[in-house]
């Protein structure tokens, strides 16, 4: 007998591929990663029994559970070729667990940290990631290796042995970025000799050795990593799945608003959809970021889950006991009215103290399966841009490490994201590269909050998107470098903007900005002025540009900008501030100020209003009249159903710099967990685009009236915690 023979036979119940028939991954959105005493290695266990475990997680609603399938980043749980097993492997209880699992249909995939296979260090240390030079002292790299050395090979291969000697469906694939994996941020990679090689071969360049934002070698670099991390995850999912055609591969990617460029993770898709991998990002700070990053996600194309961590703490135990369910089912819910599937474990344990929670929060996913999928409404694309992310100027510091890594970037983007989610204007984000004609044609209006890199092609797509119609909101900066960060010295797209661009006004600090409506309706809405407090740009209108003014810049100065106002005295400088210009058969609103940084320094109501004013004068498809507490999406669920989500989320807007993690764990899972949601009545929706027929809310199977004759206005009588109005139209 040679070895393989006598190595045990797998015990398989059924198979991966009978259980997606039963339940496709996409429908599972009750997903949980946790590790109990049982499952893990180790010759005892506290606690339940594999087989109470089993019976625990059936109980309240488990469908995907994420364990851990190796030790300590990297050591199997059974008898490989490729890398010593620990001792107790002939004993593990793992294979147990995966026979009772899959005899109640539950998917279990396991962790793998991608770069990180400790073991592999003695014996293959010449694939190691070797990391650049960013200004801190060398560290010891712990088992990290390069996807650009052999390790590409090898790490499928491993994989694949898993798949052979456990019966797993999946896995879920952590540590998947490009760098050291300790201590944010993480020291970037690689300029191993793999890498060296590779890079002069694809770009003629040398690798750089330092991190040196001046260098445009440097910045193709940066994102000749991307592709490389793309075509590495790409490699993986198809290498493995050859062999196992119905594996789950799911990957932790790091597409959230405080990630930088160091990780390796476009802020593009990374297209996993092309292989049939999936993936999903943890999201932090406030309950406000879920539906954030779950629209980043949508905008991707790829199908996606939203992971979050404990929601509800109590100091010296970590997860509370008897958890509230609102902030886990915010989270969750969050996910599903973007078109994505709950992930990660917002619980902690679970154990029996969080049974009713996890069981009570499961059910309400559950309702919802069959109003996830649809596609967005299209009405404002907003713009989120890695290249902004990694080359503009005001995000360098961030990205050189001279801010707390945790904070989030762009802030001009999240300022514009605040603005239009809690005024429900219905909006997708589009990524650098989905900025084509193609996309935007879909869209009536695109915004652009400090767009500042933009390419040439990517200015030739707006400028056909305006002439062809379309309306642009453009703020600040916008087109002003080109998509390495590179100063063109004007706008790229001045002549849509009808403005052209004479420098930084009033410094490059924030400052108090006070705009003077100079339009007769924005005079009776807004007053006197409108400020905000950011940064702003000198323009002046283009001679042959059909150009109106909306609001001039206030010629007030000093420190008490607004002490002793007497609308008699002179405020008004009569330099242009907000203009809309005409162009083909589209218009171009351009505000000099940066307002979407400004609201996030001081989410000031009449600035909200103010851009609100301006993005409606292209009317919106529907409409929502309902409390600020409410965030909504709206698709299309087939060619003739409207699906329209109603989720009450009254967390408030956080101070920008009150980031999570190391500074401020703790108060966001304590102080601003959860403890009620009240009920919301009385929801007006108009549908300014759609002739309805019928409106209902089938989680309460309720049918809705129609009201108005030329425009249908449907009342939603109450949203609890989360509606779904369905609408045939
Ligand atoms: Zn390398």
């Amino acid at each position: 007998m040679n070895a393989e023979d006598r190595r045990p036979k797998v015990n398989r119940v059924g198979s991966t591929a009978q259980r997606l028939a039963e339940k496709p991954y996409e429908k599972r959105v009750c997903r949980i990663e946790c590790y109990p005493s049982c499952v893990q290695p180790g010759e005892s266990y506290v606690g339940l029994s594999v087989e109470e475990w089993v019976d625990f997680i059936d109980e309240i609603g488990v469908e995907v559970q994420v364990v851990d399938g190796e030790i300590n980043r990297g050591t199997p749980r059974f008898r490989s070729r490729m890398i010593p097993p620990y001792s107790n492997v002939d004993n593990d209880r793992l294979p147990r667990f995966l026979e009772l699992a899959h005899q109640r249909g539950i998917l279990i995939l396991s962790y793998y940290p991608v770069i990180y296979t400790k073991p592999l260090k003695p014996l293959q240390p010449e694939w190691l990631m070797q990391f650049l030079d960013d200004g801190r002292p060398a560290l010891e790299n712990l088992g990290w290796f390069c996807f650009n050395s052999p390790y590409r090979d090898w790490l499928p291969e491993y994989l694949i042995e898993w798949l052979d000697n456990l019966d797993l469906d999946g896995f879920y694939f952590d540590d998947t970025n490009y760098g050291s994996h300790e201590e944010r941020p993480f020291y970037p990679s690689c300029c191993c000799s793999y890498c060296e090689k590779l890079f002069r071969e694809e770009t003629g360049l040398e690798i750089p050795r330092k991190v040196d934002f001046d260098s445009l070698d440097f910045r193709h670099f940066v994102n000749w990593r991307y592709e490389k991390m793309k075509d590495f995850m790409h490699h993986l999912f198809r290498q493995i799945k050859a062999k196992h055609p119905d594996v789950i591969l799911d990957m932790n990617s790091y597409i959230r608003p405080t990630a930088d460029w160091s990780d390796g993770h476009p802020l593009n898709s990374f297209h996993l959809e092309d292989v049939g991998g999936y993936f999903f990002v943890e999201t932090f700070r406030s309950l406000r970021e879920p539906n954030f990053t779950a629209k980043v996600l949508r905008s991707t194309g790829t199908p996606f889950g939203l992971f979050r961590n404990v929601t509800q703490s109590l100091q010296g135990f970590g997860g509370a006991p008897y958890p509230d369910m609102f902030s886990p089912a915010i989270a969750g819910l969050a996910a599903i009215a973007n078109g994505g599937a709950p992930c990660g474990n917002p619980f902690d344990g679970p154990t029996m103290l969080h049974k009713d929670t996890v069981k009570s929060v499961f059910s309400e996913f559950k309702k919802r399966v069959d109003y996830i999928k649809g596609d967005t409404v299209k009405y404002i694309a907003l713009h989120y841009s890695q290249q902004n992310r990694d080359f503009r100027p005001s995000e360098i510091p961030k990205n050189t490490g001279q801010t707390y890594f945790h904070e989030i970037g762009q802030k001009d983007a999240y300022g514009a994201y605040e603005i239009l989610n809690r005024s429900h204007l219905l909006f997708d984000f589009v990524l650098d590269e989905r900025l084509n004609y193609e996309t935007l044609s879909q869209y009536r209006l695109l915004f652009l909050s400090n767009s500042a890199c933009l390419s040439d092609e990517q200015c030739e797509a707006i400028r056909r998107f305006v002439y062809e119609g379309g309306t642009l909101i453009a703020t600040h900066e916008t087109s002003l470098l080109d998509e390495f960060g590179r100063e063109r010295g004007k706008f790229g797209i001045s002549d849509v903007l009808g403005v052209e661009y004479r420098g930084t006004r009033g410094g490059t600090d924030d400052h108090g900005i006070i705009y003077v409506p100079q339009d007769a309706e924005l005079s009776r809405n807004f007053g006197y002025v409108v400020c905000f407090y950011g940064q702003e740009s000198a323009v002046s209108v283009l001679p042959d540009a059909d150009i109106h003014v909306l609001c001039t810049r206030s010629c007030l100065e000093g420190e008490r900008l607004l002490k002793d106002f007497d609308p008699r005295l002179d405020y008004d400088s009569f330099e242009p501030a907000i203009t809309i210009n005409h162009y083909g058969k589209g218009r171009a609103i351009y505000i000099c100020g940066d307002v979407g940084g400004a609201y996030m320094n001081n989410p000031y109501p009449p600035l909200k209003r103010l851009i609100v004013d301006l993005v409606k004068q292209t009317p919106p498809p529907i409409e929502f009249e309902m409390p600020e507490a409410i965030e909504v999406t709206a698709s299309r669920r087939s060619a003739n159903e409207l699906m329209v989500h109603l989720l009450n989320n009254p967390v408030p807007l956080l101070p920008w710099r009150i980031t999570n993690r190391e500074k401020h764990d703790a108060e966001m899972t304590t102080f601003l967990a959860l403890r009620e949601v009240n009920p919301i009545h009385n929801i007006r929706v108009r549908f300014n685009d759609f002739t309805v027929k019928s409106a209902r809310l089938p989680l309460q199977g309720i049918d809705l009236d129609i009201s108005g004759n030329a425009v249908a206005t449907v009342i939603v009588p109450e949203v609890s915690l989360h509606e779904v109005l369905l609408v045939e139209y």
